[in-house]
């Protein structure tokens, strides 16, 4: 779905016929050939969460959004697309886990009862083993992910995808209804945050919207003072997002009790919920929740 004429994405309900754009139309064109169309799933918004690099914390800030968005009472799906590094599963302490069906839909892993997740990582037998699966096999995998699970009715799906660019992100947009754009999480320092700009780009040529720039690992906070260590030099993701004209949507600061927390399998709150990292996490969430409902 990537026509200058297409409508904009959450626009399309996939009505083909009839459309004013279907001559033009990417969805409409694979429909008529045959490709798999938009998923029949009911989500108001999708999010998708990249990163220019590996490393930079983007599952990390998925697991705790999604999190963040589901303990304040939006149903939350999380779709773990990183198939080469599908760390959710582990920071979620389901790795052990496999889909089961139910009838003929997928039972997605429920965490919480707002929090739903499914990962590649349980389609795969072994996840310290080197995957290759090649374009179709991901978008068959991710159109399955869509329409065979049993999401019920959801107002977030986040989407992790792997870093850089690539098949994963193109199949999400085509298949997923209402993807509202990308957030894009960087470290501050300028290596991640040229990076960073380099994905701004791909999501550009994707014609979606960047939502925002997620700064992680801003500031440190030391376990002892409880100050604040300018580690990576903090305000590079605030810089690229005024470079880009997009909102930034704040800075998480770096800390080991996030690490921990990510090791040890529990989302972040369940450890610390008066933190301020905790807190940076809401935020982030709430500016989130401000930039696709307005
Ligand atoms: P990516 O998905 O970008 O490859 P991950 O989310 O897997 O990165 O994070 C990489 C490592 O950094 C993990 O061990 C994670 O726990 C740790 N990490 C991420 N963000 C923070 C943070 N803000 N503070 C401390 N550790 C973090």
């Amino acid at each position: 779905m990537s026509g200058k004429e297409t409508p904009a994405s959450g626009e399309c309900d996939q009505k083909c016929e009839g459309c004013p754009s279907a001559a033009t139309c990417d969805t409409a064109k694979g429909t008529a050939a045959g490709l798999p169309g938009k998923a029949d799933i009911d989500v108001r918004h999708v999010i998708l969460v990249l990163s220019g690099k590996g490393g930079v914390g983007k599952s990390t800030v998925s697991v705790n959004l999604a999190f963040s968005l589901a303990s304040h009472g939006y149903k939350t799906g999380l779709m773990d697309l990183d198939i080469h590094g599908p760390n959710v599963p582990k920071m979620l302490g389901i790795e052990g886990h496999r889909l089961t069906t139910l009838g003929n839909m997928i039972e997605p892993v429920r965490v919480t009862g707002n929090l739903a997740v499914v990962s590649m990582g349980f389609l795969l037998p072994d996840i310290s083993t080197p995957v290759i699966w090649r374009g179709p096999m991901k978008m068959s995998a991710i159109s399955q992910f869509l329409s065979e699970v049993d999401w019920g009715p959801l107002d977030f799906l986040v989407v992790d995808l792997p870093p850089g660019t690539g098949d994963e992100a193109l199949s999400i947009i085509q298949l997923a209804p209402n993807v509202r754009g990308a957030v894009i999480v960087t470290t501050p320092q300028d290596v991640a945050t040229m990076d960073a700009l380099k994905a701004a780009k791909f999501v550009e040529k994707l014609e979606i919207p960047v939502i925002g720039i997620v700064e992680n690992m801003g500031v440190m906070l030391c376990p002892h003072c409880h100050g604040e260590i300018d580690l990576f030099g903090s305000g590079g993701g605030k810089k690229i997002a005024d470079q880009l004209g997009v909102p930034f949507l704040g800075s998480i600061p770096l800390d080991p009790g996030l690490r921990k927390a990510g090791d040890e399998g529990r989302p972040f709150i369940i450890r610390s919920k008066d933190s301020p990292t905790w807190k940076s996490v809401d935020a982030v969430m709430e500016q989130l929740v401000k930039a696709v409902e307005e």
